[in-house]
Order: structure tokens, then C-alpha cells, then sequence
């Protein structure tokens, strides 16, 4: 249940609804927006009586929330949630780019594929430092290496950062570096992970698990919120179905779901999504055209010679071609790029 208090509701008012939902034995989570207070009730699966809170001085209204996120739903949070990272508005009426290889490979590679997403109008530099690869045997990442090179790439362009962490230990230092933590499809039912990330308070880019339902999604992102972030992005990054052509198949359907269920912003991965860099560009414009905040693709300068997922990376003038592409579609949406 929320609770949604008065525009002119004082402080005690908010602080005796919040003490009175904590002796019902519930959690208390406080939003405060700019109009007004609202207290999201975390229940203990027993059913709570509305009425005696209803009536408390400073209380508009009640409302239950009946699915399982909390937190995430749209019914917590009416107005979407806008996510701020180094000046850049993410979940706004501009849409945002992130952009960059899919793995540092060395302090040439990722300058020059800074430098060139950074030329074309790309809003956060991407980059994995730490690779979480389906085979033991391919190219793991450079660790704090691949960390420091994109803090320098960062320096030099101005970009935030976005990058993985694979593991709650390595949080501390990935957090010395990175704007944004993405948590990978692979890593989206690591529990430990969500709640590390959850008690951090970086931005965090929650990747669909590639076997997993939009519930199952939320209530991922529903981890990291009610571990105190606020700040989760969530993104559609395709599903394993039986189609072979792609890589996985590219759910479009879950980014306007997405934003009916959720205020949380919503972005698409199509380099994953697709796995082939031909489809990278007209996914992307659906993908705007269906509603998402953002997208995140992989560029790499040679990708010929990328040591990870180069079937999917674009050359950086096939990104700038694919931005020039991209504004019309943007702006048919009543967005900004
Ligand atoms: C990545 O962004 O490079 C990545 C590994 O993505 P995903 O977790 O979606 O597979
Ligand atoms: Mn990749």
C-alpha cells in the first residue's frame, strides 16, 4: 500500500504515519517529491486495515499496490522517475546514448572509441571491465586496469561511465570508478549483487536476465530499491527464444509494458538484443519509436579485431549514421537526441 500525504502534511504528521505503519509491524519507505510526501508501506503478507491510516491527520488517501513490486510500480511512483548522472537526465524528455566498446582491450581501443561515440553526440561511455563470459576460456576483461583506462576516457571526453560489476566484494572498486554499475543478465538474480548495488549510491543499469520474465525484472529492480537506491534504469537486452538468426530475440513488447507497469526509466540494449550489428540500427530507431529512454550499444574502432561480441559492434561512422537516423524518429516521439 502507499500512502499519500496532504500537500501541506508537516513533518510530524509524516514522521506519526511512518511510526504508526512501523508498529503495524511494515516497512516505511519514504518518497519525498516536490508537490508532496508519499510513504510506501512494505507489508509483512498479512493484510493491513486502511481505514485507521486513512483517517490520521496529513493523510490524503491510501491506495494498495497489489502486485508484488512495490516500489517500481507505477501505482508507488505516478510520474516518471528521472535518474541524474554527471549532468546528464536520464528517463526525461531527452533520450540518452550510451555508447562504447563491449570490453576494454587496451588504452588505444578505448580512446579512440571515446573519443568517436563522443563526437556523435553519445551521452555515457560504456566499457566492460570485468567480463562475465559464457566460456572460461574467452577474454575475462583487464579488472582495475580496464577501470582506470575508463576513469582516464572519462577525463578526457567528459562522459560518464557506465560499467559492470560481477561480484558484491568487487563493488567497492568498481564504485571508485564508475558513474553507473550495470548489473548483467547473467547477474540479475544474484541476490547478493542487488543488494550490494541497492546499498551503494551509484546509478544502476539492471540488465533483463536472458531467461527472465518482466516480473521477474521488477522485482530485481524492486531489490535494489528497497535497499536504499533509488537510481535503477532498467533494460530490455533480448530473451533466449528458439530463434537462431539472432543472438537472443529482442522482446520490443517489454518497453512500453515496461512503462505502463514501472516509473523507472527504460532502455534497450540492441547490440545483445540482436547480436548482429546490421540490426543494431533499425532496432534502435523501434526501440525509440516504442518509447525507451535510451539506448546502449557497443562501437569498437576495429571490430573485426574485438575480442568480445565484434559481430555486434559497430564501426564508429555506422553510429554516427545511425544517430543522424535516429534524431528523426526521436523527435516523431516528441524526444529530444
Ligand atoms: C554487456 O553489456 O557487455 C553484457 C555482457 O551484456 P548482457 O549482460 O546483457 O549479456
Ligand atoms: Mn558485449
Amino acid at each position: 500500500m502507499i500512502i499519500v500525504m496532504k500537500q501541506n502534511a508537516t513533518r510530524a504528521q509524516i514522521a506519526n504515519v511512518a511510526a504508526r505503519v512501523e508498529q503495524l509491524g511494515c516497512g516505511v519507505h519514504i518518497s519525498t517529491g516536490e508537490e508532496r510526501t508519499i510513504i510506501g508501506v512494505i507489508g509483512n503478507g498479512r493484510p493491513i486495515d486502511r481505514e485507521p491510516l486513512q483517517r490520521m491527520d496529513g493523510v490524503e488517501r491510501t491506495v494498495p499496490i497489489l502486485r508484488p513490486f512495490k516500489l517500481a510500480s507505477r501505482d508507488f511512483c505516478p510520474q516518471d522517475t528521472v535518474v541524474k548522472v554527471n549532468g546528464v537526465s536520464i528517463g526525461g524528455k531527452q533520450l540518452v546514448v550510451m555508447a562504447g566498446p563491449c570490453a576494454v582491450e587496451s588504452r588505444e581501443q578505448l580512446l579512440e572509441a571515446a573519443q568517436a561515440v563522443k563526437e556523435t553526440g553519445a551521452h555515457v561511455l560504456r566499457g566492460g571491465a570485468f567480463k562475465p563470459r559464457t566460456s572460461p576460456y574467452s577474454f575475462q576483461g583487464l579488472g582495475e586496469e580496464g577501470l582506470r583506462l575508463l576513469a582516464e576516457a572519462r577525463d578526457e571526453t567528459g562522459l560518464p561511465i557506465v560499467t559492470e560489476v560481477i561480484d558484491p566484494q568487487m563493488l567497492p572498486m568498481v564504485t571508485t570508478y564508475a558513474d553507473i554499475l550495470q548489473v548483467g543478465a547473467r547477474n540479475m538474480h544474484n541476490y547478493a549483487l542487488l543488494h550490494a548495488v541497492g546499498e551503494s549510491q551509484r546509478p544502476v543499469l539492471l540488465k533483463r536476465g536472458m531467461m527472465s520474465t518482466i516480473e521477474e525484472l521488477l522485482m530485481a529492480a524492486e531489490y535494489v530499491l528497497s535497499h536504499g537506491n533509488e537510481r535503477v534504469i532498467l533494460c530490455e537486452r533480448g530473451i533466449r527464444t528458439f530463434e537462431k538468426y539472432t543472438r537472443n530475440t529482442l522482446d520490443i513488447s517489454a518497453v512500453p509494458l515496461l512503462k505502463q507497469l514501472s516509473h523507472l526509466p527504460v532502455f534497450v540494449d540492441p547490440s545483445h538484443g540482436t547480436g548482429k550489428w546490421e540490426l543494431v540500427e533499425p532496432v534502435s530507431r523501434a526501440a525509440v519509436a516504442a518509447g525507451a529512454d535510451g539506448l546502449i550499444i557497443e562501437v569498437h574502432p576495429h571490430p573485426e579485431e574485438a575480442l568480445s561480441d565484434g559481430a555486434q559492434s559497430l564501426k564508429p561512422d555506422r553510429f554516427a549514421t545511425l544517430m543522424e537516423n535516429l534524431r528523426p524518429v526521436a523527435e516523431a516521439v516528441g524526444r529530444t537526441l
